[in-house]
């Protein structure tokens, strides 16, 4: 329901029933709302009340002010899906009017809603994949290991053009190998991006290493080179050194990979970069991935591409990531009984598994011009509105995995939790954008390099991802597209 629809919905109690029967037919959304000139609601009216009115004898030109009175039942402004359709349910109807604390109307839910749910980012499966694991199925590669997962290395190596890969179970478990592999143990020092997934961080403190935050740049959201310089500066001044720094890509957009690159390579500090979120990126025609000395990707189910769950570490080093696979089994020696030297994991992906990735990798580029075409719908419907996009700036080509914006509205983090929850009781799925970890409680006696200002501080209170599904149809993002625009109105109205 876009704003014309809504407004046609609100009558002055001295509508008569004729007219308002046409309005219930124009709209096709089984109810009106009677309200007063300041559009505090006085009352619903349902086809249902317009066809008791009828057998009652009340005439058509009569206004629906004549009609028996009746207290409409409403919701508040930060009402959740969930207490709407109790309320439903409990009173069996079917619409909900939500009203502001003044008690004007602001919106109206509806239970046809309920059934269309829009994700934020689904899983959107090809062709091919079925028959690959169909094929595990057939020659009974089941178990972890097999022929998908060698292919499927080789083949996400070529794409990214690195030269070796090792199929995890997770990207978090990519992490956690990769930060091992690149020597860190206790009490060292690992420098990481504040503004992400907690993934980034946790193998950290598994490793018993101590995290230092960074914030993000205002334009990509991505690490700020000026406070890793900071960072840098300071441990030096410690007569410190950081063992590795993870680098972050967020939101499918690189991180600004010649700046930070430098200063880390100036201060002798190893890149594990964090691709999660940006497979099918590149970065001055460089794929996302290959910049760090080993890089870690995702598949878990809402990644650009997915295997319902799994990752990969990848690099330059055939030694670092024959050495991964072999911690990723459990370490196992070269020997015919079990012979152990060093403790390792479980963390291979499963041949199974690896046969949908491959599926899925053939239609990778399909599936960042989709989620480019999402945004570019989401960047011209919302051209004059009061909010700014995470940017592409000059030498990146973004896969734009989330379309996130922030608001720019006083009190920032008010207006996005009022449009979170508006979005949420239509049944649509946006997010946050990640809270930074040197706000999380787990973090919080970390240290932590701002750019200036707090900038993710900032992304995070005003920030909102988008439902970006490559799979989302016309008629889905149609929807969304109005939906914003009626919450944009409605936090307008409130701030
Ligand atoms: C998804 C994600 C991870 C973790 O990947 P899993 O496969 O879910 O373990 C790590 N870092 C970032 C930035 C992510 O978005």
């Amino acid at each position: 329901m876009d704003n014309r629809v809504f407004d046609s919905l609100l009558l002055d109690p001295q509508t008569t029933l004729r007219d308002a029967m046409a309005r219930l037919d124009a709209s096709a959304q089984g109810i009106v709302l009677v309200v007063d000139p300041t559009r505090r609601l006085l009352r619903t009216v349902t086809d249902g009340d317009l066809r008791r009115a009828a057998l009652a004898g009340v005439d058509a030109s009569a206004a629906l002010a004549t009609l028996p009175a009746k207290a409409p039942l409403t919701a508040g402004l930060h009402a959740a899906m969930r207490d709407v359709v109790e309320l439903m349910d409990a009173r069996r109807i079917d619409h909900v009017p939500v009203v502001d604390a003044d008690g004007r109307v602001v919106d109206l839910v509806t239970r046809r809603e309920l059934t269309q749910r829009v994700w934020l980012s689904s899983p959107h499966l090809g062709d091919d994949e079925a028959a690959l694991v169909q094929e595990a199925f057939r020659s009974n590669w089941i178990a972890p290991l097999g022929p998908h997962v060698d292919a499927f290395e080789r083949e996400l190596a070529a794409a990214v053009g690195v030269a070796h890969a090792a199929a995890t179970s997770s990207g978090t478990a990519a992490l956690h190998l990769g930060l091992r592999l690149l020597g860190v143990g206790p009490g060292d020092i690992v420098l990481c991006s504040s503004l992400t997934f907690v993934a980034s961080a946790n193998p950290i403190l598994q490793l018993g290493a101590t995290p230092v935050f960074v914030d993000s740049e205002p334009q990509g959201w991505n690490m700020s080179p000026q406070a890793l310089q900071r960072a840098l500066r300071e441990l030096e001044a410690q007569g410190r050194r950081a063992k590795a720094a993870v680098v972050v890509n967020l939101y499918g957009l690189s991180a600004e990979m010649d700046a930070l690159g430098a200063l880390l390579d100036a201060a002798g500090v190893p890149m594990l970069e964090d691709a999660a979120e940006s497979l099918g990126a590149s970065y001055r025609g460089r794929p996302s991935g290959s910049f760090g000395r080993l890089a870690v990707f995702s598949f878990n189910g809402n990644k650009i591409i997915t295997t319902s769950g799994g990752g990969m570490l990848v690099g330059a080093d055939a030694q670092l990531i024959a050495h991964a696979r072999k911690l990723s089994t459990q370490a196992r020696e070269p020997a015919r009984h079990y012979e152990h030297v060093e403790d390792g994991y479980n963390y291979r992906m499963s041949n199974v598994l690896a046969g949908i990735g491959r599926g899925q990798l053939r239609v990778l580029e399909q599936r960042v011009a989709a989620r480019r075409a999402v945004f570019e719908r989401y960047r011209a419907e919302f051209a004059s509105r009061a909010l700014r996009w995470m940017a592409e700036p000059a030498g990146h080509h973004a896969t734009r995995w989330l379309s996130a914006f922030v608001l720019e509205l006083p009190q920032p983090q008010r207006a996005r939790d009022l449009l979170l929850d508006f979005l949420e009781r239509h049944n649509v799925e946006a997010r946050p954008v990640w809270k930074p970890m040197h706000l999380q409680p787990l973090y919080a006696n970390c240290r932590y390099h701002a750019h200036d200002d707090d900038v993710s501080g900032a992304l995070f209170a005003g920030g909102v991802c988008l439902p970006s599904g490559s799979n989302l149809d016309a008629a889905q993002l149609d929807r969304v597209c109005a939906l914003l625009h009626r919450g944009l109105d409605l936090v307008e109205a409130q701030a």
